[in-house]
Order: C-alpha cells, then sequence, then structure tokens
C-alpha cells in the first residue's frame, strides 16, 4: 500500500499535465506551494504562520471530513490570502468508488468549504493519491473544478529527513512548478500508518524552502486563473 500512496499516477489522463505545461508557459519563473491533507489543528496553523512570516500565498487541498471540524482554519488560509481546494470528502482512492460516492466526495467537500467561508470559489480539484480517472475529472469539473495534479513531489508524508524534502525540491523544481507537500495526514493513513503523521519536517523544511526558491528567482505565486474556467461552486 504504501508505495501506492502519493506516487506519481500512471499516464492514464492527461488533463492535469496538460494544464500544468500551458500554465509552465505563461508564467515563466513562478512557483506554486501547494499543501495537502489538512486542515489539521497542530501543523495547519504552524504552515500559516511560516507563510504569513515569508508573506508568500500557498493552495490548501483540504479534505471535506477535516474543514467541518475547523471551519476557523479554512476562514485563516482565506484571510491569509491563500487558495482553499477540494482534495475530496475522506480522501479515498476515487478509481474504486461508484459514480454516487464520487460525486459526493467532491460535492460535499465544496459545501463545507461554502459553509465555512461563504461566497468563495472553490476552483481546483486533486484526486487523493493522484490517482485520476475520466470519471473524476468529468465530476469534478461538473462541480465547477478544474483537476490540478503536481510536478514537484519531495515526499514529505513519508517523513524522509528535512535535508532530503528541501534538497528533492530545489534538484526537481523549474519554472511553473506545482510543489506538493502536506499539511495533514488523510484518515485512513492515521489509522495505519500513525507514524507519518507528524508534519514537522514539513515544518522545519519550508522556510528552508521558501528561502531557498527565492534565492533562485523563483516567485512563490498563487495558481493562476485558467483560460476558461467556470468559477461558481455547483453543490446540487
Ligand atoms: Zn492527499
Amino acid at each position: 500500500m504504501a508505495e501506492k500512496v502519493h506516487s506519481e499516477p500512471s499516464e492514464r489522463l492527461s488533463w492535469p499535465r496538460k494544464i500544468r505545461e500551458r500554465d509552465a508557459k505563461v508564467k515563466p519563473r513562478k512557483v506554486f506551494l501547494t499543501f495537502d491533507d489538512g486542515p489539521n489543528p497542530t501543523w495547519t496553523p504552524k504552515i500559516l504562520d511560516i507563510l504569513r512570516q515569508f508573506h508568500v500565498p500557498g493552495t490548501f487541498f483540504v479534505l471535506g471530513a477535516y474543514a467541518a471540524e475547523h471551519p476557523e482554519l479554512i476562514r485563516r488560509m482565506i484571510s491569509d490570502g491563500h487558495e482553499v481546494a477540494n482534495h475530496t470528502m475522506t480522501h479515498l482512492d476515487l478509481s474504486q468508488c461508484n459514480r454516487d460516492v464520487l460525486r459526493r466526495e467532491i460535492l460535499d467537500t465544496n459545501v463545507i468549504i461554502t459553509k465555512a467561508s461563504p461566497g468563495l470559489a472553490v476552483r481546483f480539484l486533486r484526486a487523493p493519491y493522484g490517482i485520476w480517472t475520466p470519471e473524476v475529472c468529468v465530476e469534478g469539473m461538473n462541480a465547477g473544478l478544474t483537476p490540478l495534479h503536481w510536478s514537484v513531489d519531495p515526499q514529505d508524508w513519508a517523513r524522509p529527513g528535512v535535508d532530503l524534502i528541501v534538497d528533492t525540491v530545489l534538484a526537481t523544481v523549474e519554472p511553473g512548478a506545482i510543489v506538493l507537500l502536506h499539511d495533514g495526514s488523510p484518515p485512513n493513513e492515521l489509522a495505519s500508518r500513525p507514524y507519518t503523521a507528524s508534519r514537522e519536517q514539513t515544518v522545519r523544511a519550508l522556510p528552508r524552502l521558501i528561502s531557498a526558491l527565492k534565492e533562485r528567482n523563483f516567485v512563490i505565486s498563487s495558481l493562476p486563473k485558467l483560460r476558461g474556467q467556470i468559477n461558481p461552486v455547483r453543490t446540487a
């Protein structure tokens, strides 16, 4: 099971990659930080404090189940200038879900995010484990969400060491890169692999990472508005 978690997906779907490549051409020196599997009452505030300290934006792909427990963290993300995006309710492998469950995993998360922050337009969906199927993309787009993958994965969730997290990002980052980090842990992983729950290494790596990216003239940015994107949140 462990090798499947947060690994690169198969080549069976190319939409998210195409979106990433197009953004890279338009925004030549920008890099995007994304944080998955929160909000977490222990780690998310620490991540937010660091982003505030360095005046850089991030995108938080939240789990609806956690967002329902901590709407105050959703509101802080928004008030601090970050983006909140959809990482489904409970972090299931969506390729194994029937259509109804898939739809609920996506739509219920939108409802919870917008309940925490009324009027917010949720723009992006990231499939748990990066497992994309045509059905996941279609249901996401039916909910007004653009599928968004990542291009740089330091596997911080596995706690490989602060140095390795920083070094892996710096070795693979390029203009337009979307960096995958984690401010929380999915509920099923907390039960089966509690040793991976701590995000302490991510918290320690982040200031070094931001400083190193700035030294290399990368501009840590908010995700761009995509041409033709549909913003309204549909909850029906
Ligand atoms: Zn995840």
